[in-house]
């Protein structure tokens, strides 16, 4: 019995990190059946509500009927169909640059960029609040790793003098768990300035960014020579599942030719890519979706400063509650799910020690009441767990 799982497992539950797994009964959307409850939802990364736009499945049926609905080998094999490279196109097109690869997840697109950039001899800075998988990269390419200082350009300038070999500078656009931006022109000149490359993951900006919604390069208008490797996922705002990396024509070969996680790994299910074509049309051409959403985010900052909660600074659908306390957190999730509202508490190792919070989420597909709805829980529901007030 050496591993000792079950004390693991008892140690985890008294430091009131335990994750359980809510249990959804139905389709993605602000009302959610979960473990047999009827909630409003406010925690999706859905933000633009397209994970069950009934043209985007539609789409995906006809992908199946058409494509079948297996990958049925490796990109390099004989699993690159049509839908997938069409998609490639097009996304090329919408991010403004040469070239776009498909990958089946974020995760994974993330592994396969930076290791195939960056290995033994060479340099990988990230900021320290990255999405774990940018963190696990850096570790697995075998480059020096080191993490900067959030969003903070004198930090990443330290680092940068002491940088050796190729020098990849690695930074979410919007951050996952605290909803702000990368201060992208500071870092990226700094980075050019240096001689180094900067890539960029947007897997939150992609939808409720930039005027046609092509995300923080789109906001801050950053060609490829300021952010030559770019990536986005396509299971938050787009709806459905995979992710990208877009870039130069010799970014993209040669992360066909060198990158171990998108050379051996089947592709996509093709209809996945078939649903992904319809979004893409959706997420570019209803601006109506960003414009309430961003009525919406206008609105919950001012309710919520009157209601005295710490906001973080943040321009997008990721409005978390700073909470601080993990048991303090778990409770405020619990009081708000007993008014029928879920908002998920997100806990330490996935934010900072002492940073829980409350992570709440917009969606387009929200109403303004269902907005009050949740402005009313929490100012009747936060003097109960913050006993400094
Ligand atoms: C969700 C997320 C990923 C992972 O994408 P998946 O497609 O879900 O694997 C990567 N980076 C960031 C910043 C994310 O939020």
């Amino acid at each position: 019995m050496s591993f000792n799982l079950a004390a693991r497992l008892a140690e985890r539950r008294a430091a009131h990190l335990y994750r359980q797994r809510p249990l959804l009964e139905g389709p993605q959307g602000p009302e959610v059946v979960v473990d047999g409850q009827a909630l409003l939802a406010f925690c999706s990364n859905d933000y633009l509500g397209l994970a069950n736009h009934p043209e985007v499945t539609a789409a995906m049926r006809a992908g199946a009927e058409r494509w079948g609905v297996g990958g049925g080998a490796s990109h390099l094999v004989i699993g690159h169909s049509t839908p997938h490279h069409q998609l490639e196109e097009a996304l090329a097109e919408f991010t403004g640059r040469p070239r776009a690869l498909l990958f089946s997840t974020g995760y994974m697109a993330n592994l396969a960029a930076v290791t195939a950039l960056v290995g033994q001899g060479d340099t990988v800075l990230e900021d320290r609040l990255n999405h774990a998988s940018l963190l696990d990269a850096g570790l697995l390419s075998g480059a020096r790793f080191s993490r900067y200082l959030h969003n903070d350009a004198v930090s990443l300038s330290k680092r940068l003098d002491g940088a050796s070999g190729n020098t990849l500078v690695v930074s979410d656009g919007v951050f996952s768990m605290d909803g702000d931006l990368a201060d992208l022109p500071t870092l990226c000149a700094e980075a050019r300035s240096k001689g180094a490359w900067m890539m960029v993951d947007d897997a939150h900006g992609f939808g409720p960014l930039g005027a046609s919604g092509g995300g923080i390069v789109e906001h801050f208008r950053l060609g490829l020579d300021d952010v030559p490797v770019l990536v986005g996922t396509l299971g938050k705002a787009f709806g459905t599942a995979g992710a990208f990396v877009a870039g130069s024509e010799e970014l993209i070969e040669t992360l066909i030719q060198f990158a171990r996680p998108y050379i051996y790994t089947t592709s996509q299910p093709p209809a996945v890519a078939c649903a992904t074509l319809k979004s893409l049309e959706v997420l570019r051409t209803e601006s109506w979706r960003r414009e309430h959403l961003n009525k919406l985010i206008a609105r919950f900052r001012a309710g919520a400063a009157e209601i005295g909660l710490s906001l973080m600074d943040s321009p997008t659908p990721i409005q978390p509650i700073l909470v601080g306390d993990s048991e303090r957190a778990l409770q405020l999730s619990a009081l708000l799910m007993a008014r029928g509202l879920l908002v998920g508490a997100i806990r330490p190792p996935t934010v900072p020690a002492g940073s829980a919070r409350l992570r709440v989420t917009l969606s387009a597909l929200h109403s303004e009441v269902q907005l009050e709805r949740l402005l009313d829980a929490l100012a009747e529901c936060w003097p109960l767990v913050n006993h400094d007030a």
